[in-house]
């Protein structure tokens, strides 16, 4: 049985070793875009700010995917998938055939229409490739804009703090909550930042980035000039889905799933940040972000893909180092 996993993330790596240490003759390829070895996504900022080495990043080593027989296709994009052939289409128009499918794509920050046309003037931070271009340009900054939301934003607002960098952080929102539930802060999240010294502008948006000799010109909506060294800026997480377009799996915002992870089409199988599920508490589909579900969904996944029912159990919070204090927050309000 040949099981073809698409991203080598924390899902779809977890998922490949689940399949692997269950079933040994089960061949196993997970194809992932990235360059790098499987890498720890939310352990960047420890590795931006020295507190760990890069080999400490690893997720997973050569010799693990060898001793488990796991084939990583680094830096390939898959495009397509045509379920009815049961094939995939990587962007070289290479096919690769497969008996059960896995996508977990994860989701990444995205710029809106406004933003779109300054994309040359923003520094992302998603990938280990972000993160080593950073590396190189952090002793010449001093002053950061940051615009965005989400615990990624607020990890990036920290990392950037405990260097000793100059932070604004802008916000569209009345209140700097990064779209968390903040019960352990009792509503208080925003002050305990700005007593940490960074600045935060509400209700407020990035409409232009200029370069200039010494840096960026900033101008937002309430007509605020600012300058910066550098400026990180996204509209919000998307479910990294294109290469189902054209194809019938379900989506809404993320690939549709049942309690099981299979999608409306039979064996194809979706895991981690890319996916929907019903949240029977909420009563609707939502995307369960961050690395404890995308782990538990990749055993799970890895599981029913060789034939069990496991069903996956809505993972309901996260637990945050805020500097140094304990955030127990939820990717929802
Ligand atoms: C800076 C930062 C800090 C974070 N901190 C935390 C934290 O403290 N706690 C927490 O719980 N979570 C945190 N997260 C979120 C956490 O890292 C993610 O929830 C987790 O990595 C999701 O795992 P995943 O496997 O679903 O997706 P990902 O880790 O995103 O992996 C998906 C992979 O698939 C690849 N891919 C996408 N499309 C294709 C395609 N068509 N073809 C081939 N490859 C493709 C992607 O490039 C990527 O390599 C953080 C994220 C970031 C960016």
């Amino acid at each position: 049985m040949k099981h073809v996993i698409i991203g080598a993330g924390v899902a779809g790596i977890t998922a490949a070793r689940t399949i692997k240490e269950l079933d040994r003759e089960a061949e196993v390829v997970v194809i992932g875009d990235e360059l790098f070895l499987p890498y720890k996504r939310y352990l960047l900022s420890e590795f931006l700010s020295n507190s760990i080495k890069r080999d400490e990043l690893l997720f997973c080593s050569v010799r693990m995917l060898k001793e488990l027989g796991i084939k990583l296709r680094k830096g390939t994009w898959v495009k397509a998938i045509e379920s009815s052939k049961k094939m995939i289409k990587l962007l070289h128009n290479e096919v690769v055939h497969y008996d059960k499918l896995l996508i977990a794509t994860g989701g990444s920050p995205t710029l809106g229409l406004v933003l779109q046309p300054h994309k040359k003037h923003i520094h992302f931070y998603y990938s280990l490739y972000d993160t080593l271009v950073l590396k190189e340009k952090l002793p010449e900054i001093q002053k950061c804009i940051v615009f965005g939301d989400g615990v990624s934003c607020l990890d990036l607002i920290c990392m950037l703090r405990n260097l000793g960098k100059q932070v604004t952080y802008i916000t569209k929102g009345e209140r700097a909550t990064f779209a968390l539930d903040e019960y352990d802060f009792e509503g208080e999240l925003q002050e305990f930042l700005e007593e940490k010294g960074i600045e935060i502008i509400t209700e407020d948006q990035i409409v232009s980035i200029e370069e200039t000799d010494h840096g960026y010109k900033v101008e937002t909506i309430q007509q605020k000039m600012l300058t910066t060294d550098i400026v990180f800026a996204w509209d919000y997480y998307k479910p990294n889905i294109s290469c189902i377009e054209g194809s019938a799996i379900e989506k809404k915002l993320g690939i549709l799933v049942n309690v099981n992870l299979e999608t409306s089409e039979k064996g194809i199988y979706a895991a981690g940040d890319c996916v929907e599920i019903y949240h029977p508490g909420i009563k609707d589909y939502w995307i369960n972000f961050g690395m404890p579900n995308a782990l538990e969904q990749g055993k799970i996944a890895g599981k029913n893909m060789l034939g069990q029912h496991e069903e996956y159990k809505i993972q309901e919070a996260i637990v945050f180092n805020l500097m140094g204090q304990s955030l127990k927050a939820r990717w929802w309000k």
